[in-house]
């Protein structure tokens, strides 16, 4: 996300658009972006710097920690700030404090049942269909083996 100092008015602008997620740098991470993301910022100047203020969004998906299940979380920044000095050159990356405050924005643990409607099965029920899946054909042969041993 890059601004060009000279095409902010003094009494500053609006600026709406979209960034590809790689500027998230995800590419080893759990988190795997499902749109752009979408910004929407005031940019003003001031006699030392560029600020913009505004709100940042874009979907992911995340793993819960609890189930192990796949899940959309809606990244949702209300109070994206970012300020700039302006020493240097005349276009101005705002990219490194969009990519700061999604990733705080991201949930630590995240859980399926954030929204307060999924129900997360949780690690319990999680481990009991994973061994009842690896266990459900070493039943049946036992069984074979008894019904062997049965005709013997
Ligand atoms: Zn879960």
């Amino acid at each position: 996300m890059k601004v060009h100092r000279k095409e902010i008015p003094a009494e500053g602008t609006h600026l709406k658009g979209k960034e590809e997620t790689d500027i998230l740098e995800l590419e080893d991470s759990q988190v795997r972006p499902l749109g752009p993301v979408e910004y929407s910022v005031d940019i003003g100047v001031s006699e030392s710097g560029l600020f913009a203020t505004g709100t940042l969004r874009v979907d992911v998906e995340l793993e819960c920690v609890s189930c192990l299940k796949r899940f959309v979380f809606p990244v949702r920044v209300q109070n994206f700030s970012a300020q700039v000095e302006l020493t240097g050159p005349e276009l101005v990356d705002l990219t490194t404090w969009v990519r700061e405050d999604i990733l705080l924005a991201l949930p630590v643990h995240p859980h399926c049942d954030w929204d307060r409607k999924t129900l997360c099965v949780g690690p319990r029920l999680h481990n009991l269909n994973v061994e009842a899946d690896s266990k459900a054909p070493n039943a049946w042969d036992a069984l074979d083996h008894l019904n062997l041993n049965r005709r013997k």
